[in-house]
Formats: structure tokens, sequence, C-alpha cells
């Protein structure tokens, strides 16, 4: 095996028994970023010196018999939302071109007590806005799989490294689906977790209601590991969880006893591609062949969910991108006459037009007289499609779905209709509005050669069953695309 096709979990088990040196796992990646990422574009910035130098220090603690740590050696690129003390933290925007955080978020902490090595950061929508990563301000990243297509979003530039055997492990952040879309268009295992399990503080919010950082991996395996790690509560998130997630990490074929519920309203949308849907329909017949018994379940609130996102989403973003005025955070505009002038001149120019759009949204369903109509009716229907979910789960334990209508889409093909873009997350904004966790794994690929995901999802804090379902849909090492 290649050496950019180990798992975490080898990379670990080699790095500790001295099999292989940290530094010559990351020189490799190293060499195979500069080979290929110039086409692929999944990096915003790579940490050539500082991989480098951590890898040594690892390899020395390791040669004088210390190997603690669960991902000891063990490479992970980050989204470049996710602050890393000193490191450039772009959210892939204009406004924070050069920033440099004087923190790093408590997941980075987590991981780097556990040994893991950052070796970049991401390329994403700008601030997380979007579902194939061409809002980036940045570059425009490619889908390993096929270098016309997106990567899905908005943590495109996460999971095509995973997906082009860049790192093993990634973290991206899901408001609506940017874990598990970009998944299932590259083929790699993204996992939005239970909101509240694992902290939000060090990710630059969007939507504080519904963001979750989370896992991408190729193994099911490797995913649980890293929800393990960077899971728990903490003191620095006011949302946080006070119970760990509980995770087995121990997951078999066996699905006896376990429900399945298939939604009907999931199977009968307009949009969803014959081919996408008879792959699900095929990886529930696996769940059935592993002892599972597969219900219809019925979700009739869901059809309000794009609608009632955009609504939420983009109110809670005009808030938390209020700071990004030149003054307080962000790029600033030299040129402006007077305070006023100084805000609306940085913000214009810091700002792309989907983020503009965004915050003229959500500023026009806050405002006074169109509050009650938009926003707090909003806040209704969230409440009902979460009980839609509740209701499921009293009758069974996972519900499966599409992760996504359609494989990979072409670039620039839904550039200029950004409602067809938004229905590109149909399946898997529910979850966050229920603050519920759900899985993608990768199930097929479509007569192009695209990967296909299957979306799974669960009660408030019964992550594990999700790893437990999908490890029966996806037992083995998932190819890198080249
Ligand atoms: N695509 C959705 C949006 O544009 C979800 C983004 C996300 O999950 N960060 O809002």
């Amino acid at each position: 095996m290649k050496v950019y096709e180990l798992s975490a979990v080898a990379i670990r088990e080699k790095v500790a028994a001295g099999e292989i040196k940290a530094r010559e796992i990351v020189d490799y990646l190293l060499a195979r970023i500069d080979e290929f990422d110039s086409e692929i574009c999944a990096f915003v910035s790579v940490e050539y010196e500082s991989a480098r130098t951590r890898a040594d220090e690892i390899d020395a603690r390791v040669a004088a018999g210390d190997t603690v740590g669960r991902l000891l050696g063990v490479p992970i690129a980050l989204k470049d939302n996710l602050c890393v003390r000193d490191g450039l933290t772009t959210c892939a925007s204009k406004m924070l071109e050069d920033f440099r955080p004087p923190y790093s978020a408590s997941v980075v902490e987590k991981l780097l007590a556990e040994g893991a090595i950052i070796i970049g950061k991401t390329n994403l929508d700008e601030f997380a806005m979007g579902s194939s990563t061409e809002n980036s301000a940045l570059k425009q990243t490619k889908n390993p799989w096929n270098k016309k297509c997106v990567p899905g979003g908005s943590s495109g530039g996460s999971a095509a490294a995973v997906a082009a055997g860049f790192a093993p492990l990634a973290l991206g952040s899901d408001t609506g689906g940017s874990i598990r879309q970009p998944a299932s268009y590259c083929g790699v295992v993204g996992m939005k977790p239970t909101y509240g399990a694992v902290s939000r503080y060090g990710l630059v919010a969007f939507g504080s209601s519904l963001d979750q950082i989370g896992p991408f991996a190729r193994t099911v395996e490797d995913a649980a590991l890293l929800l393990d790690v960077i899971s728990g509560s903490d003191d620095r998130d006011s949302t946080s969880a006070k119970k760990k997630l509980p995770l087995t990490l121990d997951y078999n074929s066996d699905l006896t006893g376990l429900k399945v519920g298939l939604p009907s309203e999931y199977f009968n949308t307009d949009g969803l591609s014959e081919e996408v849907k008879d792959a699900v329909i095929a990886a529930t017949e696996k769940l059935k062949d592993a002892g599972a018994e597969i219900k219809e379940v019925h979700l009739p609130m869901v059809k309000y969910a794009v609608g009632t996102y955009y609504i939420i989403a983009t109110a809670e973003a005009s808030s938390n991108l209020s700071r990004f005025d030149g003054v307080h955070y962000g790029h600033r505009c030299d040129k402006a006459t007077d305070i006023i002038d100084l805000f609306s001149r940085s913000r214009e120019e810091g700002f792309g037009d989907e983020v503009k759009r965004r915050i003229m949204l959500g500023n026009y369903v806050l405002s006074a007289g169109y509050y009650d109509a938009y926003y707090l009716r909003a806040l209704k229907v969230r409440q009902r499609i979460a009980e839609d979910f509740d209701k499921a789960f009293s009758e069974v334990d996972v519900i499966a779905s599409p992760a996504a209508p359609t494989t990979a889409f072409k670039i620039g093909e839904k550039t200029s209709d950004p409602l067809a873009m938004y229905l590109s997350d149909i399946y898997t904004i529910s979850a966050n509005l229920a603050g519920i966790p759900g899985v993608c794994v990768p199930c097929a690929q479509d007569s192009n050669g695209l990967p296909v995901g299957l979306q799974l999802l669960a009660d408030n804090f019964k992550d594990d069953l999700l790893f437990k379902t999908s490890y029966v849909i996806n037992n083995a090492e998932n190819g890198v695309a080249f």
C-alpha cells in the first residue's frame, strides 16, 4: 500500500511501532501536494515547515519511547475557517486575506494534544456560504475524480484533499450540509455530529445555531476516531453539550435489530437523479442483508427545509458578519472619507457577491415589519421539522436517504442560478435545523465514474449508530481518486 493510501489508524500504528517515521509520511504527502495540488487546488496554504518540524518532534518522542497520542504522526488538513494560532485563516475571503488569529480553535488544540500534524488549510466557499467551493475568493477547487466538476461545498477543499490522498483526515464545518455534500461528491466519509457535541470555539461563525465541525476520512473507523478526538464539552462554547459522545470505535457487519427508515419525501423529490436513487436503494439492501429492518417513514415538513434554512442561516450570518467592518476585524479600505464610508467601502471591497446576498437577505428577514413574517415563522417551522424527526425516531433508529440529488456537477453549471445551487443541499439541511447527526458514506459510482453518497441520520447523541450503520456500506478503505 502506498503512503498516501494509508488510513489514519494505520499511520498511527506504524509510527508508534517505529515502522515508519512521521517525517517520511509528511515528506511524502507534501511531495504529492506539490505534484498535484496546482491542478486540484484543495489547499489555500500548505504548512511545509511547521509540519516537518512537528513530524521530527514526534519522531524524537517515539525514539525516546513516548508513543502517547491517538493521532500520533497523522497528517490532517483543516478547513480555512478554523483558527490556528498565528497561522493564516482566510475563510477564502478577501476580508480575511491576511488574518492570523491570536488563538487556536478548541478542536485544533485537541488534535495537537493527540499528536496530529497540521499539513495545511483547505479552500472553501467564502465564509462557508455555498455548495461548490466556487464562491471562494481565492481559487477554484476541482473534484479529484473529474477535474471539470466541482468538489461540492462549502468544505470542498477538505473533501478534495482526502479524496486526492493529500491527507488521510480533514476537518470541515457543516451549517446546512457542507461536510456531507462534498463528501458525497468526492467519494469520502463525511460526518456532521450532533449539535453541541464538538466545540465551535475558534470556528469562524456563519450560522451559530446550525454550525458544527466534523470529520472527513477515507474509512468509517478513521472518521469515528477523529470525532472521538475532537468532541467533548468546552467552557469556551456556551452551546457545547455537557456530555461526551459515546463512541464505541468498534464496528462489525451485524445490524440485527436495527430499524432503518426511508422517508418517502426524500425519494420522490424533483431533481433526484435516477442513478443516485437506484444506488441509494441498493445500499439500503445491503443494510437489510446485514440484518436491519427497512421501513417507510414520513417527514412531511422537510419540504420547507430549504426555505426555512435560508431565512435562519442568513439572519444569523448577517449578525455574525457584522464584526467585519475594517475596524473590529477584516480588510480596511484605505480611501475612506469618514467612518460610515470606511465601514461601507471596507465591506464592499472585502466581501464577495454571495456573502453580500446573504447579509442583505438576513438583514431583510430581521428588519422591523418582516421579522414576524419571516424570521419568527421560520423558527416555528424549524420546530416542526425537529418534531418530524422526533416522531420518525420513535419508529426507526436510522434514516437513510441520498446525500445529494445528483453526483458532482460541472464547474460553472449553477453559478448563475443561486436557487439551483441552494437545492443541492435539499437532503442535508434538515439535520442542521433539527440539530441531529448525519453521515455521508460512499456507496456507488455513477455511469461517469463519479461517487454517489448515502446519507444516514440518527437521533441526537446517537452519532455512534451512524458509524455502526455506515460500516456495513463501507468497511474497506475508499481508494483515492488517482
Ligand atoms: N450550502 C449551504 C449554504 O450555502 C450550506 C453551507 C454550509 O453548510 N456551510 O448555506
